[in-house]
């Protein structure tokens, strides 16, 4: 499917969102794709010869959504991770099952998680596989990703088993350093690394796994639960804007001074972090810090693969921050003041266009609707019972479903137009996650 070969596409009419600084938003846009890239954004294009007319008007045409941090794998575990308490409970009920995932039941999921996920408007994600149990689960995971169609930093994962943890380091390096070499550099599956804990696998492991990933170029990302980790790296010169925390919910001050200082984000994952009882207020922390935030699906056993639902709890997060800091000094009622409140609604389309696209390590040619950058866009209907009055960001963030996902375009690539996926099956994912379930848990699903 991805041997589809683009042709010059020029959308028409839309209201088109650049979330380009320069170019803003246009009401009557038109955008002329040629190839894999953005030719020109404007008004009144003219079309190419051949080229393939899609009428946006009415629509939002936004950058595609972009995806920090999900373990696509346990998509077929959907509902498994509601209602647990705690990364004990977590660990003891939904992360033990990995270790029952063969590689065809990696391919099968990651299969039918990129489908739905390319339905809802995700065109890029970071999968963090952390399943690499054999070097056949990576392979099989890199295959399905391949065939779907998504943009997928898929990011190898160097937490395997907790007991042989050394014992399987090495032949995790050389895999690694195989995959590199093996993924083209304009492959739609680019290699990242998924670096282990360091309260698992030690500072020594960690560093040999950064100085790889550095050697080879490739981004890099950890999961950041304990205190003080990052200034741990920090003090080891390891830090680097290549290389993304996900949650960090207890950074200090001084840590989110380091990340500021050298450019690297964080990905906070609104209903994961909910869901592990951590500490909410670090988003908050982190964009007034300078750190860049994005957002991830982070474990779809328990959160729907739907980055609008994340922006719109993102933001009523850190409102609810905002405001409890204001009642704790004092001040009430809530009023304005410089610098309060800090979150505003378009933020949150930044936190899952430009901003992760800095995140996956792309952000020079992913994450806007400039000239040059590639083709990765989504239409959006605004329904039958209008558009939101102010900003159209905040319609998105705020109004917006995966229902609305009208078209999905992939390094220029239709993969969904009037809302059907064009090259895939919805049911052949359903059937590819009722194959897991069957082997993985031995249930039959209902339907
Ligand atoms: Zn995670």
């Amino acid at each position: 499917m991805n041997s589809a070969t683009p042709r010059a596409l020029l959308i028409k009419g839309a209201l088109v969102l650049t979330m380009d600084s320069a170019l803003g938003d246009i009401a009557h846009g038109d955008v002329l794709v040629e190839g894999k890239r953005i030719a020109q954004v404007g008004a009144a294009l003219a079309a190419p010869p051949d080229a393939e007319i899609i009428d946006g008007r009415g629509m939002i045409l936004i950058p595609g959504l972009i995806d920090s941090h999900t373990h696509m794998w346990q998509a077929p575990l959907k509902g498994l991770g509601v209602g647990l308490w705690g990364t004990p409970d977590y660990q003891k009920h939904v992360f033990p099952l990995r270790e029952k995932f063969t590689p065809v039941d990696m391919h099968d999921a990651c299969f039918a998680a990129g489908t739905e996920m390319l339905d809802n408007g995700i065109t890029t994600v970071l999968d963090f596989c952390h399943n690499t149990m054999t070097p056949a689960h990576a392979e099989e995971s890199i295959a399905a990703h391949q065939r779907t169609g998504q943009r997928v930093l898929f990011s190898y994962g160097m937490l395997g088993g907790f007991s042989t943890l050394a014992a399987d380091h090495p032949w995790r390096l050389a895999q690694v350093r195989e995959l590199a070499a093996g993924l083209g550099s304009d492959s739609l599956v680019q290699l990242g690394l998924a670096l282990g804990s360091l309260e698992y696998s030690g500072l020594d492991l960690v560093r040999t796994e950064i100085e790889l990933g550095r050697a080879l170029g490739l981004p890099m990302t950890f999961h950041q639960n304990p205190p003080a980790q990052i200034r741990q790296l920090g003090e080891a010169g390891l830090l680097g804007g290549d290389l993304l925390p996900v949650h960090a919910n207890l950074a200090a001050d001084d840590e989110l001074e380091m990340l500021a200082a050298c450019g690297a984000g964080i990905s906070f994952t609104v209903e994961g972090e909910f869901g592990g009882g951590r500490a909410m207020n670090i988003i908050g922390r982190a964009h007034r810090a300078g750190v860049t935030p994005s957002l991830g699906i982070d474990i779809p056993s328990r959160v729907a693969l739907d980055l609008f639902a994340q922006m719109r709890l993102t933001f009523q997060v850190m409102r609810a921050e905002e405001a409890l800091a204001e009642r704790i000094t004092g001040r009430w009622p809530l009023a304005r003041h410089p610098g309060t409140p800090h979150a505003e609604p378009r933020h949150m389309l930044e936190y899952v266009t430009v901003n992760a696209a800095r995140a996956v390590g792309r952000g020079h040619e992913l994450g806007r609707i400039a000239p040059g950058f590639l083709a990765d866009l989504v239409l959006l209907s605004t329904g039958p019972y209008s558009m939101s009055l102010g900003d159209p960001a905040a319609h998105v963030a705020f109004q917006s479903t995966p229902a609305d996902v009208d078209t999905v375009i992939v390094d220029g690539v239709v993969r969904k137009r009037e809302g059907r996926l064009t090259a895939l099956d919805r049911s052949d994912a359903a059937h590819a996650t009722r194959r897991v379930r069957e082997r993985v848990l031995g249930v039959r699903s209902v339907a």
